[in-house]
């Protein structure tokens, strides 16, 4: 049988996983990437056991916990006094759960590890499609350089300004969540005397909330800040950020933020964008994956993950249907779709959840922390992270 060559487009998270699941499945494949250098910004960012698992078998075991960390629980906060709303445990409790571990990961370790499993020199920097063009017998990508690639599939990895998913399905802009992010590092020395433990906090309020764990094997404590913004420009969507002004957004919060945000030598500013689920995710032989398909607001960590579980099914399902693209495609949307939309879908719900401001609906939700769990039920939680992207072939058959 022919070996099939895959382009794919963008070396994110979700497409440099991609491209390692499409190579261990027997593909070519061709990986590209628009910037002259592999770039993550500087931030953290959870990953869990569903996506944990799969960067395992890739061989990223060693990797992930060096340069990780493996946060001890998941802790939920009143935002004026840090009452304790809710707490799970995650460390060894997770793990002893899904066989895999949670990590916090400053982006550009994960980024790091996932180009070396891939092999760092093999990515094609500089590659920034500009158009796609397929027929019976291939597909090819034009690039703005004016250099080209013929393959037999294309996998859109570009992230939620898609430039594939404009060429398959036509202009349509994100939609802006009327909330903003504030995200920055603060080197751990300088938070020492709040002796944080090994968790991850979230800290709910009035209009807002404020997420921090460490990353870099505890070398930095990173922060996400969010608050709401009634407009936003597409131009701006993400800008370096005042200090001040994110210091502003918690007046009258803890007094630990304020410290947090002290501690911080600069802070980035973003425009939380999301869409409504895509009809469509393939024509053809092009399929895109992660934001470029399913852009999700960040208040379940679980954009990455989804996206490295697109990679893993994708790949699965093309060996599953002995490399047959339209049966393999139709497997995937068939599988990921439904999945992906409900992340999406409890993602938005929790945007208005953590941001309630006090009364009734404050008090039910803080009950529900108290008695179900912050992450969701026990069910919901196997649901999502005892979930294997790899195993297609019983999924599919229950879809029949
Ligand atoms: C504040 C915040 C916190 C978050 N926290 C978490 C978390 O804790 N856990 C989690 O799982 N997720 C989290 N997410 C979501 C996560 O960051 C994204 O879902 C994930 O990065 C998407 O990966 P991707 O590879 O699909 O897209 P991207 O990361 O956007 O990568 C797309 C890549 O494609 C390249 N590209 C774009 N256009 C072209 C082109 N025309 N040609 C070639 N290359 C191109 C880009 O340069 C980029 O490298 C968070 C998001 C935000 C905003």
């Amino acid at each position: 049988m022919k070996q099939l060559h895959a382009l794919v487009i963008g070396a994110g998270i979700g497409g440099t996983a991609a491209a390692i699941a499409l190579r261990r499945a027997g593909l070519d494949v061709s990986l590209f990437e628009q910037t002259v250098a592999q770039r993550e910004v500087g931030a953290g960012i959870q990953i869990s056991p569903n996506a944990s698992r799969l960067l395992g078998r890739y061989g990223l075991d060693e990797a992930m916990a060096q340069a990780a960390v493996r946060p001890s629980a998941v802790v939920f906060r009143r935002w004026q006094d840090g009452h304790v709303l809710g707490r799970e445990e995650l460390g060894d409790a997770i793990e002893n759960r899904y066989g895999t571990p949670y990590y916090h990961f400053h982006r550009a370790d994960l980024i790091s590890l996932l180009a070396d499993a891939f092999g760092r020199n093999e990515i094609e920097l500089g590659g920034r499609l500009v158009d796609i063009e397929q027929d019976e017998s291939g597909v090819t990508a034009r690039f703005e350089d004016g250099t080209s690639a013929r393959g037999d599939l294309l996998i859109g990895a570009d992230g939620i300004h898609s430039q594939v998913r404009e060429r398959l399905f036509g202009v349509e802009k994100p939609r802006f969540s009327g909330q903003i992010a504030y995200r920055g590092l603060a080197p751990s020395e300088r938070v020492a005397h709040l002796g944080l433990p090994l968790e991850v906090t979230n800290w709910v309020g009035p209009g807002g909330h404020f997420v921090h764990y460490f990353v870099s094997s505890g070398r930095f404590l990173n922060f996400v800040a969010v608050s709401e913004e009634a407009t936003w420009t597409r131009e701006q969507w993400s800008d370096r950020g005042s200090i001040d002004d994110a210091a502003k957004q918690y007046q009258g919060w803890h007094p630990q933020l304020a410290t947090i945000l002290g501690a911080v030598d600069e802070t980035f500013k973003w425009a939380l964008f999301d869409r409504n689920p895509l009809p469509e995710w393939t024509k053809g032989r092009v399929a895109l994956l992660g934001d470029a398909c399913h852009p999700m607001l960040p208040y379940m960590a679980q954009g990455a993950a989804q996206a490295i579980e697109d990679g893993a099914a994708l790949a699965a399902c093309l060996k599953h249907s002995d490399f047959d693209i339209p049966s393999a495609f139709r497997a995937y949307v068939a599988l990921r779709k439904p999945r992906a939309t409900e992340v999406q879908e409890r993602s938005r719900a929790n945007a208005t959840s953590f941001h309630l401001p006090d009364g009734p609906e404050q008090l039910d939700r803080d009950r529900l922390f108290a008695t179900r769990g912050v992450r969701g039920s026990s069910e919901a939680m196997n649901k999502l992270y005892g979930y294997d992207a790899e195993v297609v072939a019983p999924t599919l058959e229950e879809k029949r």
